[in-house]
């Protein structure tokens, strides 16, 4: 079994294909991050908890997708943290702990259907991550911190 899967990066810059207008920013991990995930992890909609740095730890959703940009021959990691953030946090080191699987990667007719399939990833993500189980992993994975 794959997960949980534990990784971490640098956030880089991605398209900009306006996610954070959209309200849901989404943290893009570098080539070498997304070469390390297990080759059996397939594309689609995922949860688990994430951190920037030593911060607090929060819940998050994240594609995992084929990148246009490489002719879909090559995989990305996008992460959005259920969390509002005062300032962006290009260039920092962003920690994910992958739990469980939502759904397949799919395409959407509007942005406006696309948007509420998101919303539905993060209410679902926010459920299943309130489990015990989910919890326990959490603090196993995670260091503790004051603020
Ligand atoms: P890009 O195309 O550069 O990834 P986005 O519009 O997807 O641009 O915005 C992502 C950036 O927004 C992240 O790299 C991060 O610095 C910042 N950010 C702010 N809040 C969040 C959040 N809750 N989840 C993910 N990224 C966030
Ligand atoms: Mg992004």
């Amino acid at each position: 079994k794959t997960l949980p899967f534990f990784s971490r990066g640098k956030v880089v810059r991605g398209f900009g294909r306006g996610s954070k207008e959209l309200g849901i920013p989404t943290a893009n991990f570098p080539d070498s991050v997304v070469e390390r995930l297990p080759a059996d992890i397939s594309t689609g909609v995922y949860f688990g908890w994430a951190s920037v740095g030593a911060g607090e730890v929060h819940k998050m959703v994240m594609s995992i997708g084929w990148n246009p940009f490489y002719k879909n021959t090559k995989k990305s990691m996008e992460v959005h943290l259920i969390h509002k953030f005062k300032e962006d946090f290009y260039g920092k080191v962003l920690n994910v702990l992958i739990l469980g699987y939502i759904r397949p990667e799919r395409s959407f007719n509007s942005l406006e259907s696309l948007v509420t399939a998101i919303h539905s990833d993060i209410e679902e993500a926010k459920r299943r991550l309130d489990s015990h189980e989910c919890r326990k992993l959490r603090d196993d994975f995670f260091i503790p911190t004051t603020d």
